[in-house]
């Protein structure tokens, strides 16, 4: 299952759900990333700081995953360096597009060259937080909760699952993957004694208002919500990225009527 993208002469991307997952939770990095960076670089004079600090379209974080996945599989097929054109032809998405986006950050090819594979592999790694480990918390380890936390490939590029809280007493010290559920009382000192950097937001809507507000209370700046509600968040420097996959359902429905009206 996955989100879909009406590409050009009409064809239907499928983008996989674990995409769908690996990109919102990137956005996230991202998005902490540039609130961070935007205080920092106020006062900064240097240009490749002023890249960094700028806003990026979300257009172009959205495509950054499918970049990196495409790079790695180039790195496991042996292939050291590519030009812009088939990576285009792979990704379909034009090769002034792969260079616009890339441009965003400084660009990384070279004319009559191409991309090292490597180099460009990393560095969009970089660009995403990959190079670093992010601590994820999960309150509400129900079914979504608990899914989020047997997921390992999240693991793979540094999300790490720190700790599941719950109000259900009989979760209460289940274990998931090694980590054992505890009582939403003891998040206070679990925040206080652990860097927590993304709290997964998987309670019923009518409890995640005030649960996201206790988490920023506790000083944590990235929330990322299952629950189908908009939190209203006071003006700090916290990032949301709301997930609902019945969004993408959704899009899926419509761009399946597109299809059938082309046709
Ligand atoms: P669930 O009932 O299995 O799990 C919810 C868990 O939250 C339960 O274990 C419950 O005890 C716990 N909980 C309730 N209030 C809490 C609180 N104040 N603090 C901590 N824990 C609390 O439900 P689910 O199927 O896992 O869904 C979880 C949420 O995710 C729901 O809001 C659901 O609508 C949403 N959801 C979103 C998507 C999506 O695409 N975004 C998909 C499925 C579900």
């Amino acid at each position: 299952m996955g989100a879909t993208e009406l590409g050009a002469g009409g064809s239907i991307t499928i983008v996989p759900l674990t995409d769908i997952f690996e990109i919102t939770i990137i956005k996230i990095v991202l998005s902490t990333w540039q609130v961070t960076r935007r205080g920092a670089c106020r006062s900064d004079t240097n240009q490749e700081e002023r890249n960094v600090g700028k806003d990026i379209s979300q257009a172009v974080i959205r495509r950054l995953p499918r970049y990196y996945r495409y790079l790695g599989e180039l790195l496991d097929g042996g292939v050291e360096r590519i030009s812009s054109g088939e990576l285009s032809a792979r990704m379909n998405v034009t090769a002034s597009q792969i260079r616009q986006d890339l441009n965003n950050f400084g660009g990384f090819g070279q004319q009559g060259y191409g991309y090292n594979v490597q180099h460009l592999y990393e560095e969009i790694g970089k660009i995403m937080g990959l190079n670093e480990r992010h601590n994820i918390i999960v309150i509400g380890a129900g079914n979504l909760g608990q899914a989020i936390a047997n997921y390992m490939n999240f693991e793979k590029i540094g999300f790490v699952i720190e700790g599941l809280f719950d109000i259900n007493p009989s979760l209460k010290g289940r274990t998931i993957r090694g980590k054992k559920i505890a009582m939403l009382e003891e998040l206070d000192a679990f925040v206080l004694h652990h860097k927590v950097d993304i709290a997964a937001l998987t309670v019923p809507a009518e409890s995640a208002p005030s649960v996201a507000n206790h988490l920023v209370e506790l000083g944590i700046r990235a929330i990322w919500n299952f629950a189908h509600v908009d939190l209203n968040l006071p003006d700090r420097d916290v990032v949301v990225e709301n997930v609902h996959l019945s969004d993408s359902l959704m899009q899926l429905s419509y761009n399946i009527m597109m299809l059938g009206s082309q046709s």
